[in-house]
């Protein structure tokens, strides 16, 4: 079986490698259920390799030697490479995660505007001259990049996931040690191979895949790792914070979410439906930024059930690889089980479980790690399926009275990663963007990013920005350089 697997390897200091000890991991398409690909199953040893990897080409010449206009044009040129190739990189995606094509393939041909825009950042990265108060002294800053910064992703986006962290820390200059997520490497390690193409040096960027404990503990630990930029679990993100705190690492973490979507009685409903459906169905739910809390003003909320249940119960699930299927598999079993295990939790709770609530039975779904979409109602804020971070196609809806309640159970969650509001009161919208706690708000439109636009987490949704021109300050530090132009001496023993 293993011998008809297509085999995908690790890029270290410019070369494609297996892992030290010869060990793979099977790759499965969770539509079919079965492997498809294996990839490398990295330890300590193959980490120490490509960080020693990624800190030579930090220091090297070829790198180094390249001025911030030639790293922008690389980037420029990768980008262009990216456009040419985001069907394949999209069809890729999609065999490992399962995710839609329509989805995956928008989201490749997307992510090139990160390097084109971080591409055309790199060469305005500057340094201040101070003004100072000591009149014989000449100070300025420089902003340097800070060495070797691992890259760590999960599966649900895991091109896009790792755009919003490689533009930035390249055009800083850094280089890069990237970890995908074991469910979900194979675009990953197709798409580096385009940094060689488009002309960077090598050992900027390499890969290590494996699973967590094994390979990307040690990576989040490495002495010689200036970074960790981390998308994936609040749990996860707690032990990466901890690996990183003996060496006082810099860490930016992206995590995860409950998101509330508000509806008020003076919405327009039918944008607003369309909104919360887009916000926990695309996907099958998983994604961090799943409005998985909707908050519907009582005097509409028969109406609004009604007409989701309208939409939601025509969702046409089947093969991510067809253009109009609209909701796929999950994209790991241990995924589907959890959120099995959160349905009954919402049903034992006393949520009233209006669609769904299991695992489809068409046969034709019988071999694809489906779940079906699901709508709970009646649902309290301190129910775990309120509380908890599905990662699926399960829609908890809280009904509410006046905007003081919407935003103190909005806000009621340990998770404050975006939000959603859907009034035409342009008063109300406002003081809802303030009110709210959380990273975004969108107020008449639900699940947009944008390279220009920051994104990341209130409370245990994370820490840092990505995207936008903030982001590039997160892979950057400061150093003051003072001269002294006056030659006379000094007393030396105060304060100059
Ligand atoms: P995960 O936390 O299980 O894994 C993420 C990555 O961390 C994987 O590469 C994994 O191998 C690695 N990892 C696991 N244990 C590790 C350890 N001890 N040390 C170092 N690395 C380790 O997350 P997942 O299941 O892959 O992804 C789903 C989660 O990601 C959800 O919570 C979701 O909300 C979150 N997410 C957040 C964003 C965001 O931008 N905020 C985007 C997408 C997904």
């Amino acid at each position: 079986m293993a011998e008809q697997l297509q085999e995908f390897l690790n890029l270290i200091d410019g070369k494609r490698v297996a892992s030290g000890n010869g060990e793979w991991i099977d790759s499965y398409n969770p539509y079919e259920g079965s492997p498809w690909a294996r990839i490398p199953k990295c330890t300590h040893d193959d980490v120490d390799a490509a960080v020693a990897s990624a800190k030579n080409a930090f220091h090297g010449p070829d790198w180094k030697g390249i001025t911030a206009t030639g790293r922008g044009k690389l980037l420029v040129r990768l980008a262009d490479l990216i456009a040419a190739r985001a069907d394949e990189l999209g069809a890729l995606e999609t065999r490992d995660n399962g995710k839609l094509i329509a989805e995956m393939s928008a989201q490749t041909a997307y992510l090139a505007e990160w390097y084109r825009y971080y591409g055309g950042l790199a060469d305005k990265i500057e340094g201040r001259v101070l003004p100072m108060d000591k009149a014989s002294r000449f100070a300025f800053t420089r902003r340097e990049p800070l060495g070797v910064v691992a890259a760590i992703t999960a599966w649900n986006s895991p091109l896009l996931l790792l755009s919003w962290k490689l533009a930035p820390l390249l055009a800083a200059g850094n280089t890069a040690v990237i970890k995908p997520s074991e469910h979900a490497s194979v675009s990953t390690l197709e798409f580096v191979s385009l940094f060689e193409e488009a002309g960077f040096p090598p050992g900027v960027v390499n890969t290590i895949t494996g699973f967590g404990p094994e390979a990307g503990a040690p990576l989040a630990a490495h002495k010689d790792v200036a970074k960790v930029a981390f998308t994936g679990g609040d749990m996860t993100g707690q032990r990466i914070y901890e690996a990183a705190a003996p060496t006082l690492k810099h860490v930016g973490l992206e995590l995860g979410g409950k998101s509330p979507n508000i509806i008020f009685a003076d919405a327009n409903l039918d944008a607003a439906v369309m909104g919360a459906i887009s916000g926990i169905f695309a996907a099958s739910g998983q994604t961090c930024i799943a409005g998985s809390r909707l908050l519907v003003e009582k005097s509409i909320h028969d109406e609004v059930v009604e007409r989701l249940l309208d939409v939601a119960r025509t969702a046409k699930l089947g093969d991510p690889s067809k253009l109009d299927t609209q909701v796929g598999p999950v994209t790991t079993q241990p995924q589907r089980k959890h959120i099995l295990e959160l349905i009954e939790a919402g049903k034992a709770g006393g949520a009233k479980c209006l669609l769904g609530g299991g695992v489809p039975k068409s046969p034709e779904l019988g071999n694809g790690w489906f779940v079906e979409p699901t709508i709970f109602a009646g649902v309290d804020n301190s129910m775990r399926v309120a509380r908890e971070e599905i990662f699926g196609p399960v829609l908890s809806i809280i009904p509410f009275e006046s905007d003081a309640e919407a935003l103190a159970i909005a806000n009621d969650s340990p998770f404050g990663l975006a939000s959603g509001v859907w009034t035409r009161d342009i008063a109300r919208a406002i003081k809802m963007s303030e009110g709210l706690e959380a990273g975004t708000v969108w107020v008449n439109t639900y699940r947009a990013v944008s390279f220009m636009a920051p994104f990341g987490g209130y409370k245990r949704s994370g820490i840092g920005r990505e995207s936008g021109q903030e982001a590039i300050d997160a892979y950057l530090q400061t150093k003051t350089v003072w001269i002294e132009t006056d030659e006379s001496t000094a007393n030396p023993f105060i304060i100059r």
